[in-house]
């Protein structure tokens, strides 16, 4: 195998991200939500209600869905871009939204002020050395059956392409139990903090498939090491078209929000 370039011997500080006045690594603690996918604007406007006045300070959520299924709801597009930019705008935070082809790369990067390649296509080589072209902060996910080896491999395709301002985010692998969607890998965080200088952040939600498992997990994240944590909410979970049953409800959200931030004070971050 050969030897990795970015590794936290070479630069033993750490890196840290900037998204905006957004700060993750170091010693600040990233708390990030939204919306697995975005719906519609009374969706939106439940989750400007739902975030407004909280240590939330990077929006997530999908307009390119990449679907399991054909037949699942693909997402808005275009109009689904401009009502996540219309949300982060309102809440004062900056925004990240997925790539999943080059072709939309273009059309994402005039709405997004983070771009996030997904599990699927963390081994998409020239979708990586393209992001690792643009003038944003790339937020790398996990293959869902990729080693940490491929994982930083796929990291240093983003750097070698001048892009260092770069989170990776663990979200879970495929297991043999059916219990969970995925199962979030405690061991490849702490792992991950020994060799990236990256800051790590974590995807609780697609890493169980369960709500209610995403607050232990988001503790268990940081007491791990973990430089942020990442969840999908919804105003009213039973009702989503994508991920409703991972996802925080607005009394979920507040009991998360409340515990996680308790922690991450107490582990002496800055959130
Ligand atoms: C997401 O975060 O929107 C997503 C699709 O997750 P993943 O790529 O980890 O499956
Ligand atoms: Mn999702």
């Amino acid at each position: 195998m050969d030897k990795l370039q970015y590794t936290r011997d070479w630069k033993k500080e750490g890196i840290i991200v900037s998204i905006g006045e957004t700060r993750v690594g170091g010693n600040h603690f990233l708390l990030a939500a939204g919306p697995c996918a975005v719906e519609n604007s009374g969706q939106m406007s439940g989750i400007t209600d739902m975030l407004s006045g909280s240590s939330v300070k990077l929006l997530r959520g999908g307009a390119f869905k990449p679907r399991t299924s054909p037949y699942s709801f693909q997402g808005l597009g275009e109009d689904g871009l401009k009502l996540l930019r219309q949300t982060a705008d309102e809440l004062k935070i900056p925004l990240v939204t997925e790539v999943t082809d080059l072709k939309h790369l273009d059309k994402v990067s005039q709405y997004a002020d983070a771009l996030q390649i997904g599990s699927r296509n963390m081994a998409s080589y020239e979708l990586l050395k393209e992001v690792g072209q643009q003038a944003k902060p790339v937020l790398l996910k996990r293959g869902m059956a990729a080693t940490i080896k491929e994982f930083l491999y796929a990291a240093e395709y983003v750097a070698n392409a001048g892009n260092e301002q770069l989170i990776l985010c663990e979200r879970g692998i495929r297991s043999f139990d059916p219990a969970f969607r995925n199962i979030l890998d405690l061991n490849g965080i702490a792992l991950l903090k020994h060799l990236t200088p990256f800051p790590v952040i974590v995807d609780p939600s697609h890493g169980s498939g369960r709500a209610d498992v995403v607050l232990p997990l988001s503790l268990a994240a940081a007491a791990a090491g973990a430089d942020g944590v990442m969840v999908e909410v919804h105003p009213s979970p039973e009702t989503a078209l994508s991920d409703g049953e991972q996802s925080l409800s607005p009394e979920d959200f507040r009991i998360w929000i409340n515990r996680l931030s308790g922690l991450a004070l107490y582990l002496g971050k800055a959130l």
